[in-house]
């Protein structure tokens, strides 16, 4: 059974790269009818913030991918992460080291001055003396002090870590007992059963780390996929100028989840041309090995056009419900329009809504003195005539031989305020004969003098 996970470390809310990350593990669980979990790396206890924490289980519950059994919280897993130090430490995988800052600090710089790596130079890997006094430990796992150590990725091909360049006695637990990053994360996703490791190629690499825990203490490794980062459209790693990173804000905006998930799953892996994908169709057809090596491109314009497209999708009443408004006609006559909800209204809003003001260069442009007479006359057979809003506007044009804009851009200054919006004559017939005759004085009124 494949089991994946998602970890994210709650240091303010869910980035839209995570929840991408979390999509894809998602989907390959799914698909094989694996597992997918979430686990919280939480061990970084000075910047702990429970506040994170419900941020992200928010986002998750607002893009409903849930986790199979029940979150795991690393905060609450000293004793296990202990159990495993001293097993370590026990079967002689890992040791004590009595260095202190001032020795470390001195070995640093006598490496640095001889051009060489800074690393650990394991002097108290196989110390059997008399501890000296004073100095509370760090542990060390005994990692391979030659050779490489090989990532099989399945996104990247094998990827060789020469020890000599990268890896050296590392730190599993530090002087006060806590244990380190990548210590934890292993043990983790061993006990958790994960077998398949979907993340960003920012951790690649912590990887080989990971992987001397594994053989220390004898577990199975997983399966890794390490996947490019998202990029700007400069190349450059994804910032809060080129568009929202805190997946809230996504909702904030009004785009659906599902077509933000739709988004997420194209940026890095295509299925021919196909950019519509519902759910069933992303579980059928994706797989990790299929994702791009290279780094996929932000685009806000895209996001903007899928979102359009499962808004176009829905129903008047489903909009409304959304907006939580009533479900007034003038959602379809502005919804094609739009690209997220917090358009919608805002188009709705201009037509709903008295304006508040008329645009100068409207004014300027369309209320003319001819204008002025046709808006005047429209307005008297509304008040006077039984005809249809439609029919008097049609005699209005015939009688007086002028086209179409003449009345109908000073008709929209009187009603929205501006020179643009939706036919007319449908706006007109929404707002009802009454609510027109009230804005057309309104702005008339407005005029004069
Ligand atoms: N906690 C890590 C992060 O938020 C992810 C760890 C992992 O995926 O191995 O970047």
């Amino acid at each position: 059974m494949i089991i994946t996970r998602f970890a994210p470390s709650p240091t303010g809310y869910l980035h839209i790269g995570g929840l991408r990350t979390a999509l894809l593990n998602y989907l390959w669980a799914k698909k094989n009818g694996g597992k997918f979990l979430l686990r919280i790396e939480d061990t970084d206890r000075s910047r702990h913030n429970e506040d994170a924490v419900t941020a992200i289980l928010e986002a998750f519950e607002w893009v409903g991918l849930k986790s199979d059994e029940e979150i795991v919280y690393q905060s609450k897993r000293d004793e296990i992460y202990k159990k495993y130090i001293e097993q370590l430490l026990e079967e002689n995988r890992a040791y004590r080291c009595y260095m202190t800052k001032e020795e470390l600090e001195a070995l640093r710089e006598e490496q640095t001055a001889k051009k060489e790596r800074p690393r650990y130079d394991g002097r108290y890997r196989d110390f059997t003396g008399v501890p000296p006094e004073g100095v509370e430990p760090v542990i060390r796992i005994k990692a391979p002090t030659e050779g490489s150590i090989v990532v099989h990725d399945r996104i990247k091909g094998s990827i060789e870590f020469r020890v000599a360049d990268t890896l050296d006695d590392f730190i599993i637990a530090r002087a006060d007992g806590s244990p380190t990053y990548n210590f934890v994360v292993a043990v983790d996703d061993a006990l958790m059963g994960v077998n398949e490791v979907i993340r960003g190629d920012d951790h690649l690499s912590n990887t080989p780390k990971q992987i001397v825990v594994y053989e220390a203490l004898g577990f199975e490794l997983p399966t890794f996929y390490h996947v490019p980062m998202i990029h700007n459209e400069s190349g450059k790693k994804l910032s809060k100028r080129d568009g929202a990173t805190d997946v809230m804000e996504y909702k904030r905006e009004g785009y659906y989840p599902e077509s933000l998930l739709n988004f997420l799953l194209r940026l890095g892996w295509s299925y021919g041309d196909q950019e519509i994908f519902t759910m069933d169709e992303m579980l059928n057809l994706f797989n990790p090995k299929d994702i791009s090596k290279s780094a996929s491109i932000y685009n806000i314009d895209k996001l903007n056009w899928i979102n359009g497209e499962y808004l176009k999708k829905r129903s008047r009443e489903e909009l409304a419900k959304d907006l939580n408004i009533e479900p007034t006609p003038i959602i379809n006559l502005v919804k094609d329009r739009c690209s997220t909800l917090g358009e919608l209204q805002t188009e709705i809003d201009k037509i709903l809504l008295r304006p508040e003001s008329y645009d100068s260069k409207s004014i300027k442009k369309h209320f003319k003195e001819l204008n002025r007479e046709l808006l005047e006359e429209f307005l008297e057979q509304l008040k006077s005539s039984e005809n249809s809003c439609e029919e008097i506007f049609s005699s209005i044009l015939e009688k007086s031989g002028t086209g179409m804009v003449k009345l109908a851009q000073p008709v929209r200054i009187a009603l929205v305020g501006v020179a643009q919006s939706p036919s007319v004559v449908d706006v007109v017939s929404i707002l009802g004969r009454d609510e027109v005759v009230y804005r057309i004085e309104k702005f008339l009124e407005s005029q004069k003098g």
